[in-house]
């Protein structure tokens, strides 16, 4: 039986507009009641165009964010209710891998002292044991000894994601949030990046919430995906299934941008009209209303529920009933 190791259940994150005199007038609803499960050893895909809340509920997961609602237990343990002792010792279990992590690290630290300092912040090991412990995932990452020594700027994009990798892996984690970890690299370099996670996973049994725009990337990587709208989910399915069978609109509308493995057979490209709807001022009813081809006159008025067309595929459309 899969063990699950986080359950979501609904999670909201609003950010708050502030008026002239600093009063909330309204709010942004990056996350909108977003209930989902990861499971050891898997690669959770979340997917959706820029602006759809992704990168917004990865960070809340982990409580890089504090949620305004919802709940989040990871192995039972409540991060949202969490105090300061129990979140640092939480936080070795759950740690973030960035788009680019050169913003991420600081330009005046080699990198070696970047990955020591972790170590030291948790209290872990003395001085020549967190060396070698840093040294170790050096190696373990692609990276060569020598490179202990340089600062963030004398490296390639690749080789910084490798650092960032490291930086994640050397607390020795459960879950890592992979944040659009190889959109800003070249393709050949994301293979790169990708296999190393991968072996990685394999190695550590780890499991990731594995964030991209990028369908073609979320096949390869991915054992589920979760297909996200305006800070909703939308669909969720097992990959094989979601890319032979998509059932939500949006989904479609995202898979008909993926080439096609056949060269013979030409797909025919979807492409949405009008702008993503403003998350301070979403549709009544279903968020994808505004866009969508089938929309009738219900979706404008009540949010699809939750329709499960089998035990690991949801949907939430009015058409799928
Ligand atoms: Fe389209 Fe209606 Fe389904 Fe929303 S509920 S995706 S608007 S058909």
């Amino acid at each position: 039986m899969r063990e699950e190791i986080l359950r979501a259940e609904h999670v909201k994150m609003y950010f708050p507009i502030r008026g002239a005199l600093g009063k909330a007038v309204g709010h942004v609803k990056a996350v909108d009641d977003v209930s989902l499960s990861l499971y050891k050893g898997e690669t959770y895909g979340l997917v959706g165009e820029t602006g759809c809340g992704k990168s917004t509920l990865g960070r809340v997961l982990i409580r890089l964010l504090k949620a305004t609602g919802g709940t989040v237990l990871y192995k039972g343990e409540d991060l949202f209710t969490a105090n300061e002792k129990e979140l640092r010792r939480l936080r070795r279990e759950l740690q973030m891998v960035f788009q680019d992590p050169y913003t991420s690290l600081n330009p005046r630290m080699r990198v070696g002292e970047v990955l020591t300092e972790v170590l030291k912040i948790q209290g872990i090991g003395d001085k020549d044991s967190r060396m070698a412990d840093a040294l170790a995932v050096f190696e373990k990452v692609g990276l060569l000894p020598e490179h202990f020594y340089r600062f963030p700027h004398e490296f390639s994009g690749g080789q910084r994601q490798r650092i960032g990798l490291a930086r994640a892996l050397i607390l020795n984690p459960g879950l890592i949030i992979c944040d659009e970890p190889v959109s800003a690299l070249d393709v050949s370099v994301q293979s790169q990046i990708i296999n190393l996670l991968l072996d990685m996973q394999e190695e550590r049994g780890l499991t990731y919430l594995f964030i991209s725009h990028d369908m073609s990337v979320i096949r390869y990587i991915a054992d589920r995906v979760g297909v996200m709208y305006l800070g909703h989910l939308v669909e969720e399915a097992p990959v094989d299934e979601l890319f032979a069978d998509p059932a939500h609109p949006y989904t479609k509308v995202l898979l008909s941008a993926v080439p096609s493995d056949n060269p013979h057979v030409k797909k025919e490209r979807v492409i949405l009209e009008g702008d993503l709807p403003s998350p301070a001022d979403p549709p009544a009813g279903c968020v994808f209303c505004t866009r969508c081809p089938y929309a009738k006159e219900i979706c404008r008025e009540k949010k699809p529920g939750r329709t499960d067309i089998n035990e690991t595929h949801r949907v939430y459309c009015h058409l799928t009933k």
